[in-house]
């Protein structure tokens, strides 16, 4: 692009759209050594990457309060990192919870999104001490009024997702016109719902999806005013993004629109801002490192069995629609060969990539999986009695 100048490229060439490229945390070298030591696969996080990523968010997010959301990953090593960096914690279950409870978070850096939630996921955090909640609907505004009613209420809006590989307005958020009943109805009851909150799906890839969600959302806060009643918390969700196969906008760039987003839309009004990032604040934190168990010619494609799969820290590309790279040591100075790499199972639809460039692997051969953060081991099994990976972290 560069060279190209005309009036509507303007914004572009005054916000860099600096990208980045997933990268593994760790050399072959060490991983070879840390897959020696404590076997594989192994999960690998990187506490420097991930302190280095919240601190750029909240340097380009400035006056934005970060809620970690723990359902992409909660893993201790990341939760009781972030914890020690003063970061906060979204969480949707009591389960959630107790990981953030062991990772050190005290209920008051907590704050419960989940918009539908069962009497004992609602209770046993709010007895626990959580006292900021979501909700999207009559029927649980009523749940809540009926179990817990002196807690602060945010009201999860729909917004309409674009560029986002994962939208979550499909089945949580209320709509935009019903959005002033639900805050009217919550005053009746006697509830104090304190703002609003919203998700433009996950791994969104134009930062000018918030600005969008941002303004439709300013009509409705300025006909609550109207109403007399003063909101004074926006939540702006998650959403930020991770480079996989495919690179992601830069940190930078990313939330320095959202900021100037902000700065537009509510610059004006004097609230507390709040952002869940999940996948964008741990996926390049952790690299997955796994073995060659074994590998067989299939009609002429050369087809490695490795120790990770789609039930393990790959079910992301089943539930998440994720396409991880897959690293092989000095694929630079080696022939490569169109493969198919499988996972460890008996299932045989557990197929990992039949799309990436391979050497000759050798069976024991070690290969890196960067970007294994967010949405792997979150939502792995140990189906077939095989256990998920372990992780551990390093400085
Ligand atoms: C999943 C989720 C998040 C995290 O989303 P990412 O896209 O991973 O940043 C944040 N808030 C809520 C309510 C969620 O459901």
């Amino acid at each position: 692009m560069k060279g190209v100048q005309s009036t509507c490229m303007l914004t572009e060439t005054l916000v860099p759209h600096a990208t980045r490229q997933a990268q593994p945390v760790l050399s072959f070298e060490l991983a070879r050594e840390l897959g020696a030591r404590y076997g594989t696969p192994l999960l690998v996080v990187s506490r420097p990457k991930l302190i280095e990523t919240y601190n750029k968010m909240r340097e380009y997010l400035p006056g934005v309060e970060m809620f970690y959301a723990a359902k992409a990953n909660p893993d201790h090593h990341i939760l009781s990192t972030l914890c020690e960096q003063g970061c906060s914690v979204d969480v949707c279950s009591f389960g959630e919870l107790q990981a953030a409870v062991r990772a050190g978070f005290a209920p008051d850096r907590m704050l419960h999104t989940h918009p539908c939630k069962t009497e004992s996921n609602l209770l046993d955090c709010y007895e626990y001490g959580v006292r900021w909640f979501v909700y999207d609907n009559m029927l649980e505004l009523e749940k809540m009024a009926r179990l817990t009613p002196d807690v602060n209420l945010l009201l999860r809006l729909a917004v309409s997702a674009s560029s986002s590989m994962i939208n979550l307005s499909a089945k949580f958020g209320a709509a935009l016109p019903e959005a002033l009943g639900l805050v009217r109805a919550a005053r009746r009851q006697g509830m104090r719902v304190r703002g609003f909150s919203f998700h433009v799906g996950s791994q969104c890839l134009n930062p000018e999806d918030y600005r969008t969600a941002l303004s439709r959302i300013r009509e409705v806060w300025d006909r609550c005013a109207d109403d007399g009643i003063e909101l004074e918390v926006l939540d702006i969700g998650g959403g930020f993004p991770a480079p996989y196969r495919t690179d992601a906008p830069s940190i930078e760039s990313f939330c320095q629109s959202i900021h100037s987003g902000l700065e537009d839309v509510f610059g004006d009004l004097p609230i507390r801002l709040i952002a869940e990032p999940g996948r964008g604040m741990c996926a390049e934190s952790v690299s997955l490192i796994t073995r060659v168990i074994g590998k067989n010619t299939r009609w002429d494609m050369p087809w490695y069995i490795i120790d990770d799969g789609l039930y393990g820290s790959f079910s992301g590309k089943v539930f998440d629609h994720i396409d991880y790279s897959i690293l092989a040591e000095n694929a630079d100075s080696r022939e490569l060969y169109p493969c198919v790499l499988a996972g460890p199972t008996c299932d045989s639809s557990d197929v990992v990539s039949r799309d990436q460039m391979m050497p000759d692997l050798e069976v024991g051969e070690i290969l890196l999986v960067p970007s294994m953060g967010a949405y792997t081991s979150a939502s792995a099994c140990p189906f077939n009695g095989l256990p998920v990976a372990n992780s551990i972290a390093i400085d």
